[in-house]
């Protein structure tokens, strides 16, 4: 078996043998030719299958060691996909700590033709176990979760809903699975944004569903060509461009991030700091076992509340205030007004001190810097 970064590079974009082109071709064709009805190379309309598109597939199931893969048009795409695997009177056990879209696509849209919904803390197996009920088909998981970057441990709680009869579903876009191969841990699915480290630039919105369940796999590339969510074929490129180097930007993005949290736990400004590669942060061991390193985002609260979270925000210069993550460059973001505004004021609200960073490839002593002024000034 070819090692990751082999697979990245090459997997399902073998030389194009009409040309010899070592990058796969853009095939912004809708319709194919057939020979005769019926007849074709593989191709009849886009929506259904497209070359591009199912070279990004080869490719990211490859390295989420999955047999099955669907691209999708965006993240929520494909959890919507993911979730139309239920049936109504189905009930959900999801994170508490998961990405606001997710909550959001749950408790707006799949609510509303019966499918319910449990947020549990996934840092505790037990409180999986104790929110498990009948009807509960799956389990939806992030780890590190958005913003907390609490950590649930992966082969435990697969046990848990294997067990009970449902399915492990892991969110795995802040780890990417250069850092964590959530299937090969006992997950049923994994779903992506490729917007974040997969596609890695900022200048593609994408998706992504990885399987080694036929049935899944097969319901979801049915869903993919009957609802149509589907990527354009030069966004697939551009994912396709940004998985070649997602392993060296991982790696650089992880150093960067843990330069970071460690400056950040000895300033005077700031009251905690998340980061899993922290030894004393609660999830440490587990990340440690199941992840080959720690990630490249980080939160923290700062202690003088919002409004001294929100100067921080807008001082810092090189870390951008924005939302998304994931990319070259280093993001700043207010999840309480910006990424979670959807769950304010619920159960799920997040401490409006806290802001999270997205760690990116510029010279850590920039990022240093550019942090420590932000908080001297603000903080
Ligand atoms: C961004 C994100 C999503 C949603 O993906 P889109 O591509 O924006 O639709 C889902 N999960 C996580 C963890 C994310 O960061």
């Amino acid at each position: 078996m070819p090692g990751f970064e082999t697979l990245a590079v090459h997997a399902g974009q073998p030389p194009d043998p009409a040309t010899g082109a070592v990058v796969p071709a853009i095939h912004l064709a809708s319709t194919f030719a057939q020979s005769a009805v019926g007849e074709h190379q593989g191709y009849e309309y886009s929506r259904s299958g497209n070359p591009t598109r199912h070279a990004l597939e080869a490719c990211v199931a490859a390295l989420e060691g999955a047999a099955h893969g669907s691209a999708f048009a965006s993240g929520l795409a494909a959890e919507d996909a993911t979730l139309r695997l239920l049936d109504p009177g189905d009930h959900v056990i999801v994170g508490d700590n998961v990405y606001g879209g997710t909550h959001r696509l749950l408790a707006q849209v799949h609510a509303r033709v019966g499918i319910r919904f449990t947020p549990v803390r996934l840092d505790d197996p037990g409180a999986v176990e104790a929110a498990w009920q009948p009807q509960t088909r799956l389990v939806w998981v992030e780890t590190p979760s958005n913003p907390l970057m609490r950590i649930a441990d992966i082969a435990t709680l697969a046990e848990v809903a294997h067990r009970r009869g449902g399915r492990l579903v892991v969110d795995n876009t802040f780890a990417t699975p250069y850092l964590q191969q959530p299937l090969s841990l006992g997950a049923d699915v994994v779903v992506h944004s490729t917007t974040k480290y997969l596609g890695g630039h900022s200048d593609v919105v994408g998706g992504f569903v990885a399987t080694n369940d036929r049935s899944v796999g097969e319901r979801i590339a049915g869903l993919q060509n009957a609802v149509g969510a589907v990527p354009g074929p030069f966004d697939c490129y551009l994912v396709l461009r940004g998985v070649k180097t997602l392993a060296v930007r991982m790696e650089r993005q992880c150093a960067n991030a843990a330069r970071v949290a460690a400056m950040l736990t000895e300033h005077p400004a700031v009251a905690a700091v998340h980061y899993p590669g922290l030894p004393g942060h609660p999830g440490h061991a587990v990340a440690a076992a199941q992840m080959r390193d720690f990630g490249g985002m980080v939160s923290f609260t700062v202690r003088n509340g919002e409004q001294a979270a929100l100067a921080v925000a807008g001082a810092t210069r090189l870390f951008t205030l924005a939302e998304s993550l994931g990319a070259v460059e280093s993001l700043i973001e207010h999840p309480h007004r910006m990424t979670h505004a959807s769950v304010a004021g619920s159960e799920l609200a997040v401490d409006p001190s806290l802001l999270r960073l997205s760690v990116g490839l510029e010279t850590v002593d920039d990022l240093l810097a550019d942090l420590a002024q932000a908080l001297d000034a603000a903080g």
